[in-house]
């Protein structure tokens, strides 16, 4: 028999209408189901937000919150099935219970540590899961909610989890497969796991997609359908550039890229755990779920196409150090790099001039006073001595990144990218271009962000 697994986001399960559209699409799946949900859209940042407020000592706000979610999801599943069930509300209450006694402790002891946010915002999915298996229970497919601790095994890497392969498979097989047997779809919460001995565990801001891959692999499913908001990946951010189209098939590769360059329709890592099982991933659209979609696949199908999609990450800061007593330095750069990893500062996008003398780092834009403080002991003497003339910070600024395989090969793609910008005088502040010619990505001042991601779609979608 084919398995599948479902993956639905937080606007597929936000509403009454939204869920019911996900029971017709579980439905009408043949095979085994296995379906993976995130918390409703918004419900994660709230619970950040309710963390970060009782970690100042704010507990009331903390404490409105969270009361304030456990009534929008009694009154979701009270308005999903017509009437109020006993079972999910108790499941709701429990758990809002004891989220509000974890934000009461962060409260007291004004700290909350990243094992601790873990714990308070895997409420998200947790009340979500019984949601969903509810509502498919009322529309006739047989359903369980599960939660992915003790199923989906992770290290302690907390806030970023990183699933145990081995593990998850075992414990995986053993809770899936007999439920599978028995014809219950199985409805497991997203982006949340646990380490081997049961301590709640993240994935990541947008992990569910990553959790539905890790479970796709673990259990040896045929497909991995990952269902959102959009028909499938598209040329650009629909949100910034309307006439953005979905894009019907694209390389892992490439998929890769646009995620780590900001188009969040899907999560970084996912593509990982499928491209190695080999699975094909499809995202598509609950809310127009006979829309083609995107498949992502292995192998890169030439379309003629040279930029296929264009997007952009916002948020950063550009660190430069900069001087001429650094031309044939060995070890200059390492000790730029070791700087940062010894401050845990993630570094997006280097750049280095060889006439210039000058390496630049893109970093979270919360990150760039410390690594700049840090990067100014690090060359005190060279400082002094003028070897290094300055390390200069420019902020915000965004990432834009031009993607495709058909750049590979393709001569004046960059030419065009800048010319296209020139005209407009967009000012491009640094340049990379990955070294497998998939992207071009360059640094822009923020304000000019949604503008440069606009002219490159229309230089290459035209
Ligand atoms: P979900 O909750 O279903 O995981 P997300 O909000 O994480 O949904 O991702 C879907 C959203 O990603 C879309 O609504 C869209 O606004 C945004 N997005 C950004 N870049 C792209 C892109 N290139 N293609 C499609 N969607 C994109
Ligand atoms: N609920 C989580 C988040 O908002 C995971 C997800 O939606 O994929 O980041
Ligand atoms: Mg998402």
């Amino acid at each position: 028999m084919t398995r599948t697994v479902l993956k639905f986001g937080g606007t597929s399960v936000a509403s009454p209408a939204a869920l019911q559209r996900v029971a017709e699409i579980v439905k009408n799946t043949r095979g085994h189901r296995i379906v993976v949900v995130s918390a409703t859209a918004g419900t994660t940042d709230a619970l950040i937000g309710a963390a970060r407020a009782a970690e100042g000592g704010d507990a009331q706000t903390a404490q409105d919150t969270i009361l304030r979610l456990s009534d929008e999801h009694r009154n979701l599943i009270a308005d999903a099935l017509g009437f109020e069930s006993a079972d999910v509300l108790k499941e709701i209450a429990d758990l809002t219970e004891r989220t509000t006694a974890l934000l009461q402790s962060v409260a007291i002891l004004r700290e909350c540590t990243a094992r601790t946010l873990d714990a308070i915002v895997s409420y998200g999915e947790r009340i979500s899961a019984p949601i969903v298996a509810a509502v498919l229970n009322h529309t006739g497919t047989k359903a369980e909610a599960l939660s992915a601790e003790g199923l989906l095994i992770t290290d302690d890497a907390f806030g970023h989890a990183n699933p145990i392969v081995d593990e998850t498979r075992a414990r995986a097989s053993k809770e899936l497969d007999s439920r599978l047997g028995y014809g219950v779809v199985p409805v497991v919460t997203g982006f949340i796991g646990s380490t081997t001995d049961g301590v709640t565990t993240t994935l990541g801001r947008g992990g569910s997609d990553y959790s539905a891959a890790v479970l796709a692999a673990a259990t040896k499913a045929d497909d991995l359908r990952i269902y959102t908001d959009v028909s499938g990946v598209m040329s650009a951010d629909p949100r910034v550039v309307k006439g953005a189209k979905p894009l019907e098939s694209m390389s892992y590769a490439e998929a890769a890229e646009l995620s780590y360059f900001g188009a969040k329709v899907i999560h970084p890592r996912t593509v990982l755990p499928a491209v190695e099982a080999g699975i094909p991933v499809r995202i598509l659209n609950t809310f127009a779920p006979s829309d083609r979609g995107t498949t992502i696949t292995s192998n890169t199908d030439k379309d003629g196409s040279v930029v296929k999609a264009t997007t952009s990450l916002g948020g950063l800061g550009m660190i430069t150090v900069q001087g001429a007593g650094m031309s044939g330095v060995p070890g200059f750069a390492a000790r730029v790099f070791d700087t940062a990893a010894a401050e845990r500062v993630s570094v997006m996008m280097i750049s280095q001039s060889s006439s210039e003398n000058s390496i630049c780092l893109v970093v979270p834009d919360d990150a760039t006073d410390r690594l700049k403080s840090a990067l100014e002991r690090m060359f005190n003497a060279e400082l002094q001595r003028h070897d290094v003339e300055k390390i200069a910070v420019e902020r915000p600024v965004a990432i834009v990144a031009a993607v495709g395989e058909g750049m590979r090969g393709t001569p004046g793609v960059a030419a065009r990218v800048f010319t296209a910008l020139g005209k407009a005088s967009i000012n491009v502040v640094a340049i990379a271009q990955g070294s497998s010619e998939l992207n071009i990505s360059l640094v822009v001042m923020e304000k000019d962000r949604e503008k440069a991601v606009r002219l490159i779609h229309e230089e290459f979608h035209r």
